[in-house]
């Protein structure tokens, strides 16, 4: 396939020319630090082969990316532009990856393992469109004049944060970085970025594709590369003075934690998940009812953090449903994630897989029966990669760990219920809050139990909608702040009020 091939080409340059590392400033730094510094190898999940080395940054190439983002913040010619050269500049980042996009589309498969068209219809278009989204906001983000005692001019002004640590996880590489770097900058800030090792050929590539179109001044837009050594030395780091987190809840108290230890940078966490989808017995369309539950379910493999992992249906349905997610997933085509065919790739790492296999073994001890999957996909063309069977256990009683914690993997914990509240009861019984559906056609009902769920997002009638307009974000331990809308944007602006002191005539 071709994009697969140029991808491939870009990495064979990329690691001869030893530019497979962090991006600071209007340059990378590999070739300068490539001597001390420790590769990382990034292993295609599809066939185990190592596809290049990536090299970590040290704690002393953060310090350098954070003090450029610094510099470029409060010295360089960023901070001079009008509204309309960062209008521009966002706009242009999204036009250079829709030029792009096969390539970054290609970059994520290979790395991720995800199918090559969920990585060119779902990851690159939104990634892209997010910079064009925000570009618009940047006139409309303004201050107010506030009603304070007369003799008194009582302003307020919005303005940039500062240097923003960005730290994002794996399953929407690209993506997700995106949602974070577009409101940074499109307020103002500079950003330093840190993709998972695992994945951050892509977020190399932009960097390259923005530096290659001139797009921003040397420091506004600098990439870190590694994993937990790299992360906290950028959540320590004096010179940042804001990290947007996506990750796990447990790494997330790491975040919190250098924050506080360092200089208290401000924090938003996007956390983990472990979302519940409740179908009552009057639930309309059933077939298309199980066709989204599957999908927003088992699409991207089950690596997503708001996909509902738990599914609890009325019993009087249970059987019914059951069938119909088990036909769905005896259907799904395991394979080479650029192949037309393929209609689920292999999970993103070889220890990831490995984890996922143990929760699964860990229903079965625990006494949940495995109605379909539970295994390793290994037929023709399969077996050199991390492939999971979609799976489904039923009679998963809530104690249960595969009820309780997140799996991130393929694997769907099905509880039938008899009552409305016994299934808020249970929607609500975990640490998790991050999302939640719920299928009925009594409209008292649906606003009723949406009012109840303990969870930052509740979806009536069709599981899993986005729109960079509506708020993102869970509650409890699935994280703080939200992502999107004006939301983002407040969370990369501080605000400063103003007071003059009117003498009267
Ligand atoms: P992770 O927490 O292991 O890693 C996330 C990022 O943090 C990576 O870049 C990692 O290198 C970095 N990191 C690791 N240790 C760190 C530390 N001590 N200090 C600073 N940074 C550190 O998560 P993951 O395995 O990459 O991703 C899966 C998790 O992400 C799941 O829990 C999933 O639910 C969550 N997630 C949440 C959202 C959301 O919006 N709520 C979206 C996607 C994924």
């Amino acid at each position: 396939m071709q994009a697969r091939n140029d991808a491939l080409r870009w990495i064979q340059g990329l690691a001869k020319e030893h530019k497979n590392a962090a991006w600071i400033g209007a340059e990378q730094s590999a070739a300068k630090h490539a001597k001390d510094a420790k590769p990382f190898a990034i292993i295609n999940p599809f066939n185990g082969e190592k596809i290049c080395d990536v090299m970590e940054s040290s704690r002393e190439v953060v310090d350098q990316a954070a003090a450029a983002a610094l510099h470029a913040f409060t010295s360089g010619p960023w901070p001079k532009w009008s509204r309309g050269d960062r209008v521009a500049a966002l706009n242009k980042i999204a036009a250079e990856m829709r030029k792009h996009h096969h390539e970054l589309a290609a970059l994520e498969t290979l790395c991720n393992g995800k199918t090559f068209r969920e990585s060119f219809d779902d990851d690159i278009p939104e990634a892209a469109s997010i910079f064009e989204y925000y570009a618009g906001w940047i006139d409309k983000i303004y201050g107010e004049t506030c009603p304070v005692e007369k003799g008194f001019l009582n302003f307020t002004l919005r303005e940039p944060v500062g240097p923003c640590g960005l730290i994002v996880p794996w399953n929407f590489p690209l993506l997700l970085a995106c949602w974070k770097i577009a409101p940074a900058l499109a307020m103002g800030n500079t950003v330093v970025v840190k993709p998972s090792p695992q994945t951050s050929l892509s977020m190399i590539r932009l960097a390259e594709i923005i530096h290659d179109a001139k797009i921003l001044p040397p420091g506004v837009f600098n990439v870190v590369i590694g994993g937990v050594e790299t992360g906290e030395a950028l959540t320590r780091s004096n010179d940042i003075a804001k990290v947007s987190f996506t990750g796990g809840t447990d790494t997330g108290r790491f975040v919190m934690k250098g924050s506080a230890e360092s200089n208290l940078k401000a924090v938003t966490l996007e956390l983990g998940g472990k979302s519940p989808n409740i179908i009552f017995d009057d639930a309309k369309n059933l077939e298309a009812v199980i066709d989204r539950s599957y999908q927003a379910m088992f699409s991207h493999k089950g690596e997503k953090c708001s996909e509902p992992t738990r599914l609890i249906v009325h019993r009087s349905l249970h059987d019914k449903v059951v069938k119909g997610l088990v036909a769905r997933a005896e259907k799904t085509r395991c394979g080479d994630p650029f192949a037309e065919t393929t209609t689920q790739g292999p999970q993103c790492f070889e220890a990831h897989m490995r984890k996922i296999l143990d929760y699964i073994e860990s229903g079965k001890h625990e006494g949940a029966t495995c109605v379909t999957g539970g295994t390793r996909d290994t037929s023709p063309g399969c077996e050199a990669g991390y492939f999971i069977r979609p799976t489904i256990f039923t009679g998963v009683k809530p104690e249960m760990r595969i009820f309780q914690e997140e799996i991130f993997g393929p694997v769907l914990a099905v509880t039938a219920f008899d009552t409305e509240e016994e299934a808020i009861k249970i929607a609500n019984g975990t640490r998790y809050g991050l999302a939640a559906g719920l299928y009925t056609a009594d409209a008292d009902r649906a606003i009723r139990v949406a009012q109840k769920i303990d969870a930052g997002m509740v979806f009536v009638n069709r599981y899993g909608c986005y729109d960079f307009a509506s708020p993102f974000g869970g509650f409890k331990q699935s994280g703080w702040g939200k992502e999107m809308a004006i939301h983002s944007l407040e969370s990369y602006t501080r605000t400063k009020s103003v007071w003059f002191s009117v003498a009267p005539n």
